[in-house]
């Protein structure tokens, strides 16, 4: 597994978009990959800003790109950085 497929299977598993089997092969890349690592943890934090996405209505449906929905979030995170308490 590649740091970019690493990438586009932790996105899909955090929206929670699709089932993700290789889940195994995933965790061994982030064990291994210091940057994937960061980049799950950061993303990790985030629950209540994935959960401005209509998750729900996603079930089932594969993202066509789960990089755009990681710069979605990060671009709303830079823009509020501490407003959600
Ligand atoms: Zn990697």
């Amino acid at each position: 597994m590649d740091c970019e497929h690493t990438r586009h299977a932790f996105a899909a598993r955090l929206l929670n978009a699709r089932e993700e089997p290789a889940s195994a092969a995933l965790e061994a890349h982030l064990h291994a990959c210091g940057s994937c690592r960061v980049e799950y943890e950061e993303l990790s934090d985030l629950p209540p800003l994935l959960g401005l996405v209509e998750v729900h209505e996603l079930d089932g449906v594969p993202l066509p790109d789960p990089q755009r929905a990681i710069d979605a979030v990060r671009a709303e995170m830079s823009r509020a950085p501490d407003t959600a308490r």
